[in-house]
């Protein structure tokens, strides 16, 4: 099927364009002016096209999962909670137990933790879970607690918490391992609706506006496989396996069918800035901890090694600089070079030396824009002035020294919509909407390549995927032309249309 997709605006490396024409899903001309004598043609009304949108660190299967529960972040009040449970419970009337995520009490005006009491008013036969905003903590309304018998008497489960008021009643908040005694309650609720949560998944990707993702989702293969197979795929899937994964047989490695392709495995190094886990090569400021590494350097590079050697490219999630260290000794150990393409997620926290390594030995960073405003507010707390901040969230000293970064939202962590993605890259705003470290904004070229030709780069497509241009596959996105004259409309739902290998997946007008 031969198309032209013409009163465009195209532009490229190469120069601008008005028109071009695609078949069999590839880009077969570009041009101006005359029209091309083509039978097919999509008028896109003067509209700005871009080539298509890779988040190069997402995991869809959460993604979808959360579509299906209640949302209650930036609630005000415990009556404002009430009120959403309320409206979910009636638009949701066949849940067998409603859970939900998100709530905070330092934003709430109660100054206090919701009850059982609370939701019991709400939902007296129906169990509810709702987890706090950092999922460590969460509150279950009396029907649950009497599904999980949990009683006045119920001893704290090693490394939790299980709440009581002052006469020994159970408030209905867990913490931390108290949680985990709902898991035997839930988990039949995942296995029936699994298939259902990557169909979910991947239609909010392409409703936001990607036409690639790379996903880090346990045991999917077989999932992405049928959706492909009932043709229910709108979007490129480049499928990264969980370590664990391996001990469960050997996923596919290099392995395509239609639009989706698996090649990596994923393995994480550290933890988090906000909970003082990121590996810190020195102390977080004020404390004398400096994080910690999930394994023992060796027990990392091993890991590293049987990756390689089983074929896959090595993603690994490092936030800390001394976690960055530690991944960059452990793909050394394993042999691996420039060619294998070796990915580290996050790289929050670098250093003058890291960055050149990273650059020498042709390690992707992979990095994710949206947590600059989530994170600003306390990575200066964390962290201190001096040297160590200014290569803390440093995407401009990164690109800049000739690191290819490739961007991603982490989603659910963070909103999967690209084109905040690329507002977060041009603006590095701080929660306010400030702009913080000015000199680490990104111009709209390298904020764009860090979503198309460099998203193609980390799965090794460059040659088929991430430009416009004569051979490559069909894949662009159609946006408001104005947003060029003005980045703010980044925010504003630029989106109109979205194709992939030649055909339109999803239209927003
Ligand atoms: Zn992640």
């Amino acid at each position: 099927m031969k198309a032209l997709i013409h009163n465009a605006q195209i532009s490229t490396q190469d120069g601008d364009y008005s028109w071009m024409i695609i078949e069999n899903g590839i880009i077969q001309n570009l041009g101006h002016g005359t029209l091309p004598d083509i039978e097919n043609r999509v008028d896109m009304r003067q509209r700005l096209i871009l080539p298509g949108l890779h988040d190069s660190h997402i995991h869809v299967y959460s993604l979808g999962r959360m579509s299906t529960r209640l949302h209650l972040h930036g609630t005000g009040s415990i009556v404002e909670m009430l009120y959403k449970l309320k409206e979910f419970r009636e638009e949701n009337p066949d849940q067998e137990w409603i859970i939900g995520h998100g709530w905070d009490q330092d934003l709430m005006e109660d100054g206090r933790y919701p009850s059982k009491h609370d939701l019991d008013t709400i939902s007296p036969d129906l169990p509810v879970l709702l987890y706090r905003a950092c999922n460590h903590i969460g509150v279950v309304n009396s029907k649950a607690l009497e599904i999980m018998g949990i009683t006045t008497n119920t001893p704290d489960p090693q490394g939790g918490q299980i709440d009581h008021f002052e006469d020994g009643d159970v408030t209905g908040v867990l913490r931390e391992a108290g949680l985990s005694l709902v898991a035997p309650h839930i988990s039949h609720l995942d296995d029936a609706l699994r298939l259902e949560y990557y169909r979910r998944g991947v239609q909010i990707c392409v409703e936001k506006g990607l036409t690639a993702v790379h996903t880090n989702d346990g045991q999917a293969w077989e999932y992405y496989k049928k959706l492909a197979d009932n043709d229910e795929l709108p979007l490129r899937v480049f499928l990264t396996h969980k370590y664990s994964d391996l001990d469960k047989g050997v996923p596919p490695v290099n392995e395509s069918h239609g639009l989706l392709t698996a090649k990596r495995v994923k393995l994480f190094s550290d933890g988090s800035l906000g909970a003082e886990t990121a590996a810190l090569r020195e102390n977080y400021d004020g404390s004398d901890q400096k994080g910690l590494l999930i394994d023992q350097p060796e027990i990392l590079a091993t890991k590293i090694a049987r990756i390689h050697q089983m074929g896959y490219q090595l993603e690994v999630h490092a936030i800390g600089d001394y976690a960055a260290e530690v991944v960059m000794d452990g793909f050394q150990k394993a042999g691996i070079t420039a060619a294998d393409r070796a990915i580290i997620t996050h790289c929050q926290i670098l250093a003058r030396d890291l960055v050149d390594r990273m650059v020498q030995n042709g390690y992707i960073a992979n990095i994710q824009p949206p947590f600059v405003p989530t994170d600003a507010r306390w990575a200066e707390k964390r962290l201190g002035g001096g040297e160590r901040l200014d290569y803390a969230y440093a995407w401009k000293t990164l690109i800049n020294a000739g690191v290819i970064a490739a961007g991603g939202s982490d989603a659910p962590i963070e909103d999967a919509d690209p084109f905040w993605g690329l507002y977060c890259a041009l603006f590095h705003p701080d929660p306010m909407g400030e702009t913080w470290k000015e000199h680490e904004r990104l111009s709209w070229e390298e904020a764009l390549r860090i979503y198309t030709e460099n998203g193609a780069f980390a799965v090794g497509e460059e040659r088929h995927l991430g430009k416009l241009k004569e051979g490559y596959k069909a894949d662009f996105v159609v946006v408001n032309p104005a947003l060029l004259d003005n980045f703010e409309l980044l925010k504003e739902k630029p989106l109109h249309q979205v194709w992939v290998d030649g055909k339109l997946r999803h239209t927003s007008e």
